[in-house]
Order: structure tokens, then sequence, then C-alpha cells
């Protein structure tokens, strides 16, 4: 098997590694279109479900080296009252940590393992992929330099699209799936150095529907006062979605007016939000699901796959899942087609899901629940507003679709 990675993100970088774990005598290629890899984007949430799949790879130790490991997670009013809060991660009794991580040192973590396992030579930068064609003995992947000038194609017997959310391969199927589908919400993403909050270990939901913050630490001890660095996301409805780019620069003025009075006795927001270092905006949008993604030799994976709202620590996840789930059915199955084949069939069903629920009811119902009733008040006693148990019901709903509840992934 000669395999072709398209796209050296967090999914080709994972299937990289869980293909060279199932089959290490098998050429493995990974072809990504940055020139170099630099340290982009902010926080990245990875639950229990991904982690499991990311310790069989022997990557626990290095990645808990680096990353956050929250022991609760916690919702709020917009008026910073307590709604709901749960232990999480090993604390809630999972097998395996949830991790808070930057996104660039997750990709550090995962590219220092291709290179070492699989040799620097298998990772190839500089390499955008302008097309595919197959036959029926083998694929041929066509690129360009950054220049745009077309490079040497390569053959393989298989090629996997992990080329991301403008997917060069999944417009190739689907030459007329038109934009991104928008309703109505942005996101500001900020990172920001500042001392612990709640328990040192919490992520915190704060607000509903209309606008919403949702934050976790992503680093730990950055400085002699024992600050962390903080990953916040601010989700407000707006009518025009800014550009789909992971990396545009985000304005201060353009959110911030929304959360100047969200001053807490726990958490200053409009304080967090000024000293940032960095901030960048992006629209929550999706794709709606498709019904195929694998085509003889050449599948999906990851955002190209299934693009999702980027909440509730499901974008880098799912990759993560499909790259391990392809990696075991390209072992246990010969023939290429068929195990692309049964790769569709193992993920299509439970990421199309995902889709859908973060489209209908996202992580932040619960609090939009009690906003509802209360008008967006305050209120004097929760337990005249809901009760535990329905904010059980609902908290658990959506890890049970996510597919990261404790009964789903291995208690310790
Ligand atoms: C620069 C960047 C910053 C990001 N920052 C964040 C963040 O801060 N928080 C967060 O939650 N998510 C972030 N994401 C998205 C997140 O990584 C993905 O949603 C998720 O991890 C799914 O992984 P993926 O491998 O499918 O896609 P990605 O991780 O996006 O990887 C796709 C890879 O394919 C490469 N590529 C694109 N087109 C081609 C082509 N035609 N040929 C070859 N290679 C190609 C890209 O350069 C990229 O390396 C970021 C993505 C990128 C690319």
């Amino acid at each position: 098997m000669d395999l072709i990675i398209i796209g050296g993100g967090i999914g080709g970088s994972t299937l990289a590694l869980a293909a060279h774990a199932a089959n290490p005598g098998q050429r493995i290629r990974v072809f990504e279109a940055a020139p170099e890899i630099r340290p982009l984007g902010v926080g990245i949430n990875l639950g229990p479900h991904a982690v499991k799949e990311l310790s069989h790879l022997g990557l626990e130790d290095a990645l808990a080296a680096v990353a956050c490991q929250p022991q609760d997670y916690a919702f709020f009013t917009r008026h910073g009252q307590l709604v709901y809060r749960e232990p999480w991660g090993r604390a809630a009794g999972h097998q395996w940590p949830h991790f808070s991580i930057h996104r660039a040192d997750l990709h550090q973590v995962l590219l220092d393992a291709v290179r070492d396992r699989l040799g620097a030579e298998s990772f190839i930068t500089g390499h955008r992929c302008i097309g595919v064609e197959q036959s029926d003995t083998g694929v041929t992947v066509r690129f360009a330099g950054a220049d745009g000038i077309a490079l040497e194609p390569q053959r393989g017997d298989a090629a996997i699209a992990c080329d991301g959310i403008h997917s060069a391969v999944r417009a190739q199927f689907y030459p007329d799936e038109g934009p991104f589908v928008y309703r109505g919400t942005n996101l500001w993403r900020g990172v920001t150095r500042m001392a612990p909050y709640l328990t040192g270990r919490s992520i915190a939901r704060i607000g509903a529907r209309h606008s919403t913050l949702i934050l976790y630490a992503i680093r730990n001890n950055i400085d002699a006062a024992g600050r962390m660095l903080v990953n916040w996301v601010a989700e407000i409805e707006r009518e025009i979605a800014v550009p789909v780019d992971w990396n545009k620069p985000g304005r201060l003025e353009d959110f911030f007016p929304v959360y100047q009075d969200w001053t807490f006795d726990w958490l200053d927001v409009p304080a967090m939000m000024r000293n940032a270092d960095l901030i960048l905006s992006y629209p929550m949008v999706d794709r709606n699901p498709l019904t195929r993604w694998s085509f003889g030799r050449v599948t999906l994976l990851g955002d190209a796959a299934h693009p999702m709202y980027p909440q509730g620590g499901n974008g880098g996840a799912q990759a993560i899942l499909d790259a391990a789930a392809l990696a075991r059915l390209l072992k246990s199955e010969p023939d290429p087609v068929a195990a692309l084949r049964a790769y569709e069939a193992a993920r299509l069903p439970p990421t199309s899901r995902i889709v859908l629920q973060n489209r209908s009811a996202p992580p932040n119902v619960i609090v939009d629940a009690v906003e509802q009733r209360t008008q967006g008040k305050r209120f004097d006693r929760l337990e005249d507003v809901i009760s535990t148990d329905e904010l059980k019901a609902i908290f658990e709903r959506y890890q049970k679709v996510a597919g990261y509840h404790v009964q789903q992934v291995g208690k310790r």
C-alpha cells in the first residue's frame, strides 16, 4: 500500500501516524500546501474520545506536557450566575484525559512524531493539491507550488483528502456545492495571559443563544506569577458572516460592546478581552452532510468530509477519530477501494449527526433553557427555574451525540 495524504493538518498528521502504526512497512507520504509549518491558530479542545486514539499512538505524555487538563465544566448566565457544573475529563471518571491545547502545540506534537517515526522526507511541504485522477491500478495526485507552478504529479494506491475546510478534492467531486451554510453567528477567538479563574481548571460557558462566551486555559504556568494562557471565544448573532479564514485578525470594537458590562465577582470579561495577545474571527459555518465521501481509491477526512460548527470540542476530535478508523480499516482490508468504502460506512453517519446536532441543540442550550424562562433576568433561586435533573439530561444528551460520554469512551 502506497498511501498519499493530502494536507498535513490535524487529521492528515494523525492519519500518517495511525497508518504507520497499523502497518509500519507501508509507504506513506503527506503533501502539505503550506511552504512551512508556522504556529497558527488559538485553542482547541480534545475530548477523551480523541485522546484515547492519540494515547494508542503513544502521544499522551507529549500532549500532557503542553496541554491543560480541565476538571470541571461550568455554565453561567450572562449575569455570571452559576447554572450547572459537572466534573470533566479524568475528574468525571474517564480513563483518558480531556486536553485543552493551543492548536500550534497539538500540531507540533503530531509533526514531531511524524518526522521521527516516518522520516522527515515523508512530510512534504509546498505542495498544494490541484486535482486527483485514478484508474483500476492507482491514483495520481497533481500539485502546484506556492507560486502556482505545477509540480511533478505523484502516484499511489490510495489518496486521502485531509485538506481542510476549503478542500480542493471535495470541490472536485462536488463542483456545484456552493457557499458554506451560515445561520447567523460569528466567532471572535482570542488568547489572554491571566491569573487562574474559578477552580483554575474550569471550562466556563457564559450566556446563551444571542451572545455566548466560552473560556478555557490552554497553557499553564506561563510566567513566574503562575498565569495561564486562556483561550476565549465570543459567539454573537450577526447578519453577515466574517470570512471563512482561520487566520483572519478580528477587531475588538466589532464585538466588545456586547460584553462591556460582563464584570462578575469571578471574572472581568472586558479586561480579559482588552488584554488579549491575539484576536481572530471566524464564522459559525458548516456544510450539509454528504451521502458519499469515498470515490474508488480517494476519500475525504476531517473538515474536508464534514465541516461542522467549531464547538463542543468536535472539529479536531472528529478528524482524529476518522484517521484512527481509516487506519484500522486499511490494515484489515487489503483492497483499498473496499477499505475506503468501509471507512465511509463507519464514519459518515456519526459525523453527520454531530453536524446536525450542532445546528439544532448546541452546547449552550443548557443556559438557553434558563434564560428563556427568566427572560434574560437574574434569578433568585435556580431551583425555581429549572431542576438539576433537567439540566443534567440536556448536558448528557450533547455528550452522547458527540461520542464522548463516559459510558461510551471508557471508565477509569
Ligand atoms: C491555520 C489553521 C489554524 C486553525 N486554527 C484553529 C484554532 O485555533 N482552533 C480550532 O478549533 N481549529 C482551528 N483550525 C481548524 C482545525 O485544525 C480543524 O477544524 C480540525 O482540526 C480538523 O482537522 P483537519 O485536518 O480536517 O483540517 P486542518 O487542521 O485545517 O488541516 C488541513 C490542512 O490541509 C492543508 N491544505 C489545504 N488545502 C490543501 C491542498 N489543496 N493541498 C494540500 N494541503 C492543503 C492546510 O494547509 C492544512 O494544513 C485551524 C486550521 C488551520 C488550517
